[in-house]
């Protein structure tokens, strides 16, 4: 039987297709990967399952035998004749030729799960690493009905998601999506798992969707902010960051906050648990 690697070989052949570096292109060729992917996702024909950029269709032919209904979502019109192609008989297939960015992944949700009496929607992905981030936050700022997000990104971003708050590691990004979902490695993955290697090393992840906040806040926008800030000049202390963020007024009145909460005036932000920034900015506000 022929691998993986030689089948994606044989689709980029016989497409005259090369990968195209800005769009973020690695294909995947292990077939380890691919099936430890399928298990995490825990799929089953009862889900919708939205897959951001497809490409070739390594993963998408898994999640159309495993899934209720598989929404792919390419940006690359090169890929799209090829997804047409290799899947048209499946009926539980639907393709969308958009910026992933730039869809209504609520609406779609919505009018899927209603129609097709699916259960649960869950994002299943090898991203594009150019725009990690910006998906990850859309995914989960949305606040989408959606069970699970399993996606491969590069394993520097995935070190800071699977952080914990206040630990090593922590970063903004490991609050927003703490704040979110729980999160779980599911592998490292090698450079040759791909074509063409891609020049950082990459890690599976699972985000599980929580069903209540883990922190109670009343100003949402203002504690993001308040992080963003105080990561934004992870050198300083965070009193100074705030200060210099237009957060607090000035450095009297932050040391006066700071005595109040019990935090040490020379604290920096990457020392905050969750629960200390929700504190902070009830204070703040
Ligand atoms: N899923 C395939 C695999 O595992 O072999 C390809 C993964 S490749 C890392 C990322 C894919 O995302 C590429 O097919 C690329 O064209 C697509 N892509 C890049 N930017 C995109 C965007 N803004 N919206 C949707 N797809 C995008």
């Amino acid at each position: 039987m022929e691998s993986l690697e030689e089948k994606t070989r044989f689709i980029m052949k016989k497409y005259g297709i090369s990968a195209n570096k800005s769009l973020g292109q690695n294909f995947l060729i292990n077939d380890e990967v691919v099936s430890n992917i399928i298990t995490a996702s825990e799929i089953s024909k009862e889900d919708l399952v939205i897959e951001i950029g497809p490409g070739l269709g390594t993963l998408t032919e898994s999640l159309l035998q495993n899934a209720g209904k598989v929404i792919a979502i390419e940006l690359d019109e090169r890929m799209i004749k090829i997804l047409k192609d290799r899947f048209f008989m499946y009926e539980n297939f639907e393709l969308i030729n958009d910026d992933v960015l730039k869809v209504d992944l609520a609406q779609l949700i919505k009018k899927e799960k209603e129609i097709n009496n699916l259960k649960n929607a869950k994002i299943v992905a090898n991203l594009p690493y150019y725009i990690t981030t910006p998906i990850i936050m859309k995914l989960l700022e949305e606040e989408l009905d959606i069970e699970s997000i399993t996606v491969m990104i590069q394993k520097e971003v995935a070190d800071r998601i699977i952080a914990i708050p206040g630990e090593e590691y922590s970063g903004a990004i490991t609050y927003s999506v703490y704040y979110y979902a729980e999160s779980e490695s599911i592998m490292i993955v090698e450079n040759n798992s791909f074509i063409p290697e891609p020049e950082v090393q990459s890690e599976v992840i699972k985000l599980k969707i929580r069903k209540s906040p883990v922190v109670e806040l009343k100003n949402k926008d203002l504690f993001f902010k308040i992080i963003k800030i105080s990561f934004m000049q992870r050198r300083k202390t965070l009193i100074n960051a705030l200060v210099n963020g237009g957060i607090i007024k000035d450095k009297i009145v932050a040391k006066e906050i700071f005595e109040k909460l019990g935090f040490d005036i020379n604290i920096r932000g990457e020392k905050l648990s969750m629960q200390d920034f929700a504190r902070l900015c009830e204070y703040v506000k």
